[in-house]
């Protein structure tokens, strides 16, 4: 349904020192590939700053790519100029992380669930019928409407907003960090409702979180993604059984066991992420892996299978 190709997503930076100096660009996505199928969920995860929230956000086309293409539907989007996205983004939703900021406070819940009806310019009994039908859908109360959004929890804000995404029947739900700001058993709520809502409708999700006990929960196959790159890319039970690439290795490492007396031997990362606008030489990782060689910082390993839908990016992963 998506195919990603080669997609960079570059930001101009302003010279710190003169005004006639150019710096250079901040790679915040930089040659990513990706497919998302029909009624399955990508999780696509990563520590802050590695660039997966512009990844989403270009996906939706909420920013314009420097390179690369975005197929949705056989259709090329990822130079539709901005007054021709309107039919992308009805069949393309994003559910942000922050459920306050997303909500309108001076709009009844009607009104911000009809929004994106009204502006489809639906007729009042069919924008009510789908109000009730998503409702339902959701698991919220029908006398939610007339109320305003600071009189909701963070877990039923999040509902709304989910609830608003889907009025247009999208395909595709870009879902960026949206339980990272709840509570641990709000957190599980809004899971199991995308999940329902996947099952019930057939939509496909692009899961992004820094978590990977979350995108555990919900994923059928993960990517991981560092300082703009992916790294790692493989199903679920996969990664998680086997994570092959030091950095997905180490972020593994920080899931805490279920079962008591289960000791996993935690990986500490050295140093922070680097800058985007100057990345390290050959692989990326370099700096901070524990099994870097001396031709890391020389070499750029590739994302290669090494087994069968089980992608890496590292020299000396077989
Ligand atoms: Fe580590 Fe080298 Fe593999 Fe990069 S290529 S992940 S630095 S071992």
């Amino acid at each position: 349904m998506l195919k990603v190709h080669d997609l960079a997503v570059h930001f101009k930076q302003k010279s710190s020192f003169a005004l006639w100096q150019k710096s250079s660009p901040l790679r915040a996505v930089d040659g990513v590939s990706l497919e998302i199928h029909e009624n399955e969920t990508l999780g696509l995860v990563g520590e802050s700053g590695c660039g997966k929230s512009t990844l989403a956000r270009a996906i939706a086309r909420l920013l314009t790519p420097t390179r690369g293409t975005i197929h949705f539907e056989g259709k090329d989007i990822s130079t539709c100029p901005e007054h021709a996205l309107g039919e992308v983004r009805a069949q393309i939703q994003m559910v942000f992380q922050d459920p306050s900021s997303s909500l309108n406070p001076r709009m009844t819940i009607e009104q911000i669930i009809a929004e994106p009806m009204v502006i489809a310019r639906w007729n009042k009994k069919k924008i009510a019928a789908r109000t009730a039908e998503l409702l339902d859908l959701v698991g919220l109360n029908h006398t939610h409407l007339q109320r305003y959004p600071h009189e909701f929890s963070g877990g039923q804000k999040q509902r709304i907003v989910i609830t608003r995404a889907l009025a247009l029947h999208p395909k595709l739900v870009v879902c960026d960090e949206p339980v990272s700001a709840l509570d641990v058993s709000v957190q599980a709520q809004i899971i199991n409702l995308l999940k329902d809502i996947q099952e019930r409708l057939g939509v496909s999700y692009l899961f992004v979180a820094h978590d990977l006990g979350v995108v555990r929960q919900i994923s059928q196959r993960v990517m991981v993604m560092y300082l703009g790159e992916i790294v790692e890319s493989a199903l679920k039970s996969d990664l998680y059984a086997l994570p092959l690439h030091p950095y997905s290795q180490a972020l593994l490492s920080a899931i805490p066991r279920p079962k008591p007396g289960l000791v996993r031997q935690r990986i500490i990362l050295r140093g922070e992420l680097p800058s985007a606008s100057n990345p390290p030489s050959g692989c990326r990782f370099h700096q901070r892996c524990p099994s870097a060689r001396a031709e890391c910082a020389e070499q750029k390993p590739l994302l290669r299978e090494v087994a069968e839908g089980h992608h890496v990016a590292c020299h000396f992963v077989q």
